[in-house]
């Protein structure tokens, strides 16, 4: 009988992975959206705390997680190693798939990784107030949770079509204590530069990041906070990655493939770079493989170059696979997914071909989760569906070659507050959006920014 659950003695992990340490091109420098030369740590300092500046920019390999930190992290970590014997079943494949389950923390997701030490690092430095942007909720609710345990404000800009059409994760915000605003707002001159165009804008991730930065701006007890993309949020979710080495160690397992989905990056590092270690730095050959949606391929059909993180241009420029900034990608439901560029260090990554990337209609994401639901009984995030697509393709790919491959992946949360749009699917109203190659070029038409070298 084989094992299901490999929960196991794994103590949380004491140091982060930092893989920068280990790549062969480092990722290049943010830069300044003016100049177009490379900014200091001094630009960044009226919107994050000192040591996350540090994180953000440090080559070590390792980097201490504060015993305050792994102290909070101890109420949903470590979090549980699943093997999937019963989605294995109904494919009928050789495979062996494993899945990390992050949807038991508090928030419901991976995001709490990194608001809690995010959180923790503002506090120690006297901050007062963090700000922040959501869409779907989740990164918002995970921030909202985190500053509650540290007695700190939180102000999100929640996505106005999100705000009004997904209410539940606005009341988990309130219920944390933070102030929720529908964006674009008239708090701010970004918020209100863009209703004076459109007083009905359904807004977007990189209009409310804009509103948030503002925000931070203003205030010198007022910080920011960014959920993914940034080099010190994928490093916070290395503990997902390294707590499955050792579990998987325990079953007596090692991945061949190892998957999660792909919104900036940070799920997808948190799994994948503590393994991709072996690769870079003992020629092993895991494949790592981020799934992203047809409707904001970014890293498929995307260009590497350098972009702005928001719509407003108050972030640095990132080296990044974008669709562009104004890229306005369809209404899937996987908003978490929904964001148009994709961070440094996994765009370097990408760039060198040390990771992969495949792109999934919304249709089949779904139909992949409730095979998935109903084979191993938990419902999976719309974003985690991109995921266990790949799964089901690489699973089936096993099963034609004949090859016993080992499979990993990131479920990296519940659908718990998305059930409107399972809804939406069992009922035949939910439809795939693939983005046109004119819309594509369209979009990125309107960059001025450097090209960071032939494609
Ligand atoms: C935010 C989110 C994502 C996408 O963000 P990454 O930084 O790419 O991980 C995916 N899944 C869930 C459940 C999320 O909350």
């Amino acid at each position: 009988m084989q094992k299901k659950f490999i929960l196991a003695e794994t103590d949380i992990p004491e140091q982060w992975y930092n893989i920068v340490a280990d790549m062969p091109n480092k990722p290049l420098p943010p830069l300044h959206p003016g100049t177009h030369q490379p900014i200091g740590p001094e630009m960044l300092m009226p919107l994050f705390p000192m040591e996350l500046i540090k994180q953000e920019v440090t080559t070590d390999r390792w980097v201490g997680i504060p015993d305050e930190v792994r102290e909070i992290y101890k109420v949903w970590r470590p979090t549980p190693l699943f093997r999937a014997t019963g989605l294995e079943k109904a494919l009928d494949t050789p495979a062996k798939i494993y899945y990390k389950y992050e949807g038991v923390s508090p928030a419901g997701s991976h995001k709490p990784n990194t608001a809690v030490p995010q959180a923790f690092y503002n506090k120690q430095e006297g901050v007062k107030r963090i700000t922040t942007e959501t869409g779907a909720g989740q990164w918002g609710s995970a921030l909202s949770f985190a500053c509650s345990l540290f007695g700190m404000a939180c102000d999100v800009y929640m996505v106005r079509a999100s705000y009004d059409g997904k209410p539940y994760r606005k009341m988990m915000m309130h219920t944390w204590g933070a102030n929720v605003y529908a964006s674009p707002s008239e708090r701010t001159d970004a918020g209100k530069q863009i209703l004076a165009q459109d007083p009905k804008s359904p807004g977007s991730l990189g209009i409310a990041i804009s509103e948030a930065v503002e925000m931070a701006l203003q205030d010198e007890q007022t910080k920011y906070a960014l959920g993914s993309v940034l080099n010190h949020v994928l490093m916070h979710q290395t503990v997902i990655g390294l707590e499955a080495i050792k579990q998987l160690e325990q079953a007596g397992d090692f991945p061949d493939i190892v998957v999660a989905p792909f919104g900036g990056g940070s799920n997808f590092a948190g799994i994948s770079f503590p393994f991709l270690r072996y690769n870079l730095a003992e020629g092993k050959q895991i494949r790592c493989i981020a799934a992203e949606p047809a409707s904001c391929p970014k890293l498929t059909r995307g260009v590497f170059r350098y972009d702005l993180g928001d719509t407003i241009g108050m972030t640095p420029l990132i080296p990044m696979y974008t669709l562009g900034h104004n890229f306005i990608p369809a209404p899937i439901h996987a908003g978490g997914l929904r964001y148009h560029g994709a961070g440094a260090i996994v765009s370097q990554l990408l760039h060198d071909g040390l990771i992969e990337a495949q792109s999934h209609n919304q249709l089949s994401c779904f139909e992949a989760g409730i095979l998935f639901a109903k084979t191993e009984g938990i419902i999976p995030a719309p974003e985690a569906n991109h995921a266990i697509a790949t799964v089901i393709r690489e699973a089936q790919q096993a099963k034609e070659e004949g090859t016993p491959k080992t499979i990993l992946f990131n479920l990296c949360g519940h659908g718990h507050f998305d059930m409107s749009a399972y809804e939406q699917y069992l009922s035949g109203k939910l439809v795939d959006h693939e983005v046109t190659q004119e819309e594509i070029l369209a979009s990125l038409a309107e960059l001025d920014t450097p090209l960071i070298d032939a494609q």
